[in-house]
């Protein structure tokens, strides 16, 4: 086996980390772990560190760690059939018998699945997808694509600019033109703190429509957003958001493109975050727990009213233009279908519904007070902690402090609880498996509350 510092050595020398500092990395700064295994919520490391993964991953572990169920599927699938592609109606029983739980999962207007890998491939295509829609309908002017910032949607070219983080655009000249932005729904950061909720969810709605004044309607192909603000915080709209956002869009004539890539499958305590918020998509982003990450895969679910159009547009145009080699990888629709089973037969959307809630409570009961604690938010089982200098004020902390950073770190050192710390703001997240226990639960309350005292008293 090799040794520690022989893999710290070819890591530095050979390997390209995604979302790392490429320079303090190479020279060995940062730190670095390998990880060796994982079993329920922990993962292990090859010092021998056991940690409490309160994250899952990049919220994609849903089911947790370990599951011979799914790893068996894989292997039985490797073996039968490692491959086929999906072009000119290929299929596989795996990607099939998939397609067809989706759908019985979505919410009723659905139609077809479209299987990709990754989230930010599956957003590629759906804007693919809404420029075809309005070009067979007679009007290519009609493209332009408003995200939120503070959205996340991937970090491709179209889906980095999607994404309303200033990570993701600078020095890559993103966003591309056809992006515009218009507020996040963040009703602890709104502007004019003297608004009620209902009164800033009108101020949303307010700049959405002057938005689409100022651009023309004509030109605006579709709004894209995740039911609960993500990566940009682990925010929760406020009361009725979703409800007066959807009648703008209507009025217009404008497509929603619902991305679920977080809160597909169960992480909201319902199976799709668009049942959870009443929210009527025209396309639907999955991916993460559609295999809970046991193998890469992910979907487009379009509705009736936009697949009627792609019909009539390959019958006008002959077979649709897009196809990835791995669409429909048997491995990864193998992994969904034994996925999607196990967190059935465990009853786990009701454990995150259960357990989630038990997070939250015992995590406000434990740090609402604190005076550098602006927040304690979340809903199924996510929950955020935002950090603040002045908590009466709402003054924020100057983010070269790196406070957030600075009690994950804690948390991880001392406890050997894996938090993550979200990158615009001072926002400690938690996205745990959905098999997490109360105790488990317990464990990392008392892990954050150790790390707020010991960094900001
Ligand atoms: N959409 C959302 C809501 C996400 O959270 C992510 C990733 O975190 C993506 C899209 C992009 O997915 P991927 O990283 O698999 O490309």
């Amino acid at each position: 086996m090799l040794t520690n510092d022989q893999l710290a050595l070819w890591d530095r020398e050979n390997f390209f980390h995604p979302s790392t500092h490429l320079a303090q990395h190479a020279r060995g700064e940062t730190p670095s772990r390998v990880i060796r295994t994982a079993s329920g919520v922990h993962i292990e490391d090859r010092d021998g560190n056991r940690l409490l993964d309160a994250f899952a991953g990049l919220y994609c572990v849903n089911v947790g760690y370990g599951r011979p169920e799914i790893a068996e599927a894989i292997a039985a699938q490797a073996r039968e059939l490692a491959y086929y592609h999906a072009y000119v109606g290929h299929g596989t029983e795996a990607s099939i018998t998939l397609a067809k739980m989706i759908l019985d999962r979505a919410p009723a207007n659905m139609s077809k699945v479209y299987f990709g890998l990754g989230g930010s491939d599956a957003n590629e295509t759906n804007i693919k997808l809404v420029w075809y829609y309005n070009n067979i309908l007679g009007r290519p002017e009609k493209k332009k694509i408003i995200s939120r910032w503070r959205g996340y949607h991937g970090s491709g070219l179209m889906t980095g600019s999607l994404t309303g983080l200033e990570l993701f655009h600078r020095k890559f000249d993103l966003p591309l033109a056809q992006v515009i932005h218009t507020d996040a729904p963040y009703f602890y950061r709104r502007a004019d703190h003297a608004q009620t909720e209902a009164e800033f969810v009108a101020h949303c709605v307010a700049s959405l429509e002057a938005l689409i004044e100022r651009e023309g309607a004509h030109t605006i192909a579709a709004f894209i957003g995740e039911p609960v603000l993500g990566t940009g915080g682990i925010v929760p709209p406020p009361a009725g958001y979703w409800d007066a956002i959807q009648k703008v869009l209507r009025k217009h004539d404008i497509l929603l493109i619902v991305d679920e890539v977080v809160t597909g499958f169960g992480r909201l305590g319902t199976m799709f975050g668009s049942d959870h918020y009443g929210i009527e998509a025209d396309i639907i982003t999955i991916a993460k727990g559609l295999t809970s990450a046991y193998a890469p895969l992910s979907g487009s679910i379009v509705s009736d009213r936009v697949w009627k159009v792609l019909e009539q547009g390959t019958d006008e145009n002959g077979p649709i233009g897009h196809g990835w080699t791995y669409s429909a990888h048997p491995i990864g629709a193998a992994a969904g279908v034994a996925n999607l089973k196990l967190i059935d037969d465990l009853g786990l959307i009701d454990n995150v519904r259960e357990v989630g809630a038990h997070l939250r409570a015992r995590m406000a009961e434990a740090l609402a007070d604190h005076p550098h604690v602006g927040e304690v938010r979340g809903e199924g089982m996510l929950c955020a902690v935002e950090l603040v200098e002045d908590r009466d004020g709402r003054v924020f902390f100057d983010p070269a402090r790196k406070v957030g950073p600075q009690v994950s770190a804690a948390m991880l050192a001392d406890s050997k609880v894996i938090a993550r710390a979200m990158p615009q703001g001072d926002i400690i997240g938690f996205a745990p498996p959905f098999c997490l226990t109360k105790a488990e639960a317990d464990q990392v309350v008392a892990a954050a509350v150790a790390a707020v005292r010991k960094v900001l008293g």
